[in-house]
């Protein structure tokens, strides 16, 4: 007998029932739209509502009773039972510079995530969470502090993507997965939202993006970058690299300690010899810690060394502020930097700041609402 089943047979009947009752309840995004058919046939709806509730869903419907074309008691009886997945928008920043908008949104138990709706040349691209804080505890992220409270559902990653073209009115053709949260660390979620976002019968629905326009961001899980692999789905894969030696690494991301850059490039290296797919390398250049030219020959040297003639390109990002901890990096010391590397071979350039009006940085509106 294993431990849980000898645990089991020690709680009494009533107990059970009390803690299936605390459970919290199941999203229909989740469930996708056959497993939701299923579910629908199960409380004796017809199977049509199904379609009803899902089309409605990937329109952002956050709340079973805006559904009113479902006959009343059956709005009650999802709402007894379900949450749809879609998180209601708490707060809405939108910036008079170039109309990027951050969203701070609740999820049904009432813990809260963020997005960001970044305006580029080729349509607009949704900067998406996957978890609710983060256990990575990067020495320069907001998003760390606290450490992680919960996995985001595969229902609530898209439900973040559905809401935000809802508000916005107009279609969402890209997805980052640079939110809060470690998108490797709640792995079968991220992988079935996958799935979900980029299944072409949800097309007519207005919700489809394909493989092509989609980036993860990990700050190098090596055995799930792997796995990831084996997918075969043609994302983009973002490494956040942040240093060119293990000992100033292993200082500002203790996910070092774990995996050795040597351990994570050679992952890239096979990840890139599986997909073919042009990996991205993020480095927040920290004042003082690993932004000197040195650090720029150190880093052109690193990358070369393991991905050769491979494609890759490296995204500067000056630091944000963190209250307390870091200040700000100047753009002007990035563009150095990127020049350093340009002229060492190494494709580069600095990300564009998005919405300078509003640039709380990731994880600090979900920090001013009180967590
Ligand atoms: N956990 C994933 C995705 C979320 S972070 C990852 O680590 O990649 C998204 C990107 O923002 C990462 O490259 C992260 O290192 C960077 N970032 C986090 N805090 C930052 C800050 N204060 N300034 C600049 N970039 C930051």
């Amino acid at each position: 007998m294993d431990k849980l089943s000898e645990n089991a047979g020690l709680v009494k009947p009533e107990a059970l029932k009390a803690e299936a009752l605390e459970a919290p309840a199941p999203d229909l995004l989740s469930m996708g739209e056959k497993g939701l058919g299923a579910e629908i046939e199960k409380l004796g709806f017809p199977r049509y509502r199904a379609g009803q509730i899902w089309r409605q869903m990937l329109a952002g419907t956050s709340d079973f009773s805006e559904m009113t074309d479902l006959p009343l008691a059956m709005r009650q009886t999802l709402a007894e039972r379900y949450v749809t997945g879609v998180p209601a928008i708490e707060r809405r920043l939108i910036s008079k510079i170039d109309g990027t908008r951050k969203y701070l949104f609740r999820c049904a138990d009432g813990e809260t995530i963020e997005s960001a709706l970044m305006e580029y040349r080729h349509g607009l691209t949704i900067c998406v969470s996957t978890q609710v804080g983060c256990n990575m505890a990067c020495a320069f992220c907001a998003s760390g502090i606290g450490g992680k409270r919960r996995d985001l559902t595969a229902g609530e990653i898209l439900g973040q993507v559905a809401a935000a073209q809802r508000d916005v009115g107009r279609r969402i053709s890209g997805v980052v997965m640079m939110g809060i949260g470690e998108p490797l660390d709640n792995y079968d979620a991220v992988i079935s939202f996958l799935g979900e976002i980029t299944s072409s019968s949800n097309e007519k629905y207005g919700l489809c993006i394909g493989a092509r326009h989609i980036s993860l961001s990990t700050c190098g899980l090596c055995d799930k970058i792997e796995r990831l692999a084996g997918e075969r789905y043609e994302i983009t894969l973002s490494i956040s690299l942040h240093a060119a030696d293990d000992e100033t690494r292993r200082q500002l991301m203790p996910v070092a300690k774990r995996w050795s850059l040597d351990d994570l490039l050679s992952a890239c290296r096979d990840y890139f010899n599986r997909t073919h797919r042009r990996i991205s390398f993020e480095y927040t250049l920290v004042p003082g810690r690993n932004d000197s030219p040195s650090d720029a020959g150190k880093l052109a040297a690193l990358l070369k060394r393991y991905m050769g003639a491979r494609p890759f390109h490296v995204n500067l990002i000056p630091v944000n502020a963190v209250e307390g901890r870091f200040a700000a990096g100047s753009r002007a010391s990035a563009a150095r930097f990127a020049a350093g590397l340009t002229r060492l071979g190494v494709n580069a350039t600095v990300r564009r700041t998005l919405g300078p009006d509003i640039n709380a940085s990731c994880g600090q509106l979900r920090r001013g609402a009180g967590e």
